[in-house]
């Protein structure tokens, strides 16, 4: 069976249940992209990148926003741009946190150095205006239209405001982490506002670290395969908004399409 997407999912966290999370996330939300998609893995191929591959340094941790960009990161940004020219369909989804609540999403400072460091990055590799030091070089598209194609299967997901903002929708599951750990009734109406108001986990700030510390991340692949994906769709917040940007991708949709 021919591959219809190589989608390659990079993600900045690191730990074994990064990759299973993150991916598990992506599924969901490309079933909302497009209705009734076939994520036959012959057909859609979500691939991390290889264990020993030197650019992984870069996604990891905050590695990839030092300025100026490191050489792991100059081989990442190689990958990437070798990435969206693949044929057939290669496409990159990127996963960083927003380190922002909902509301102050536009002061990123994650997201404004994504723009520059690897977006405008990966730009200048495709116009041929970045030395590039592995082999094979990718093939540059022609046209300025179809380097910023290209650039449009670079795609985010930055929850607001951080990955647990999401994992922590699956609130069922969550309850009964948290209530294994200890018996904290404030937590027990924390959670439960949280299910019946979908928006407010967004404006939540560190929920890991300081609103369920109990939890934290030790159960995200778990609550990944929880995750309510439509009713979190639905609210409107940075779920809605990466679904947006998947959606805005016409080459992703065509391929996912098919
Ligand atoms: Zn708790």
């Amino acid at each position: 069976m021919e591959a219809r997407a190589r989608i390659l999912v990079l993600t900045e966290d690191s730990g074994k249940q990064a990759q299973p999370t993150i991916q598990k996330l992506l599924k969901e939300a490309l079933k909302l992209v497009v209705e009734g998609v076939d994520l036959n893995p012959a057909r859609v191929r979500i691939e991390p990148l290889p264990e020993n591959e030197r650019a992984r340094q870069a996604v990891s941790a905050n590695k990839w926003k030092e300025q100026p960009p490191t050489r792991e990161t100059i081989f990442l940004l190689n990958l990437i741009a070798a990435q969206l020219v693949v044929q057939p369909a290669g496409f990159v989804v990127f996963h960083f946190d927003t380190d922002r609540v909902w509301t102050d999403r536009h002061t990123s400072e994650n997201r404004q150095k994504f723009e520059e460091i690897i977006r405008d990055g990966v730009r200048r590799i495709l116009r041929g205006e970045a030395p590039q030091p592995v082999n094979p070089r990718p093939r540059s598209p022609q046209t300025a239209e179809q380097i910023e194609t290209a650039l449009g299967r670079l795609i985010i997901l930055s929850p607001c405001y951080s990955i647990e903002s999401w994992l922590y929708q699956a609130t069922h599951e969550l309850l009964a982490y948290c209530r294994n750990r200890h018996e904290s009734e404030e937590h027990v109406q924390l959670i439960e506002s949280w299910s019946v108001d979908r928006t407010l986990l967004d404006g939540v700030s560190r929920p890991k670290d300081d609103a369920l510390p109990c939890v934290g991340d030790r159960h995200n692949e778990e609550l990944a395969k929880a995750f309510p994906a439509e009713d979190v769709w639905l609210a409107e917040r940075s779920f809605f908004e990466s679904i947006e940007r998947l959606r805005s991708c016409s080459s992703l949709i065509a391929a996912l399409g098919y």
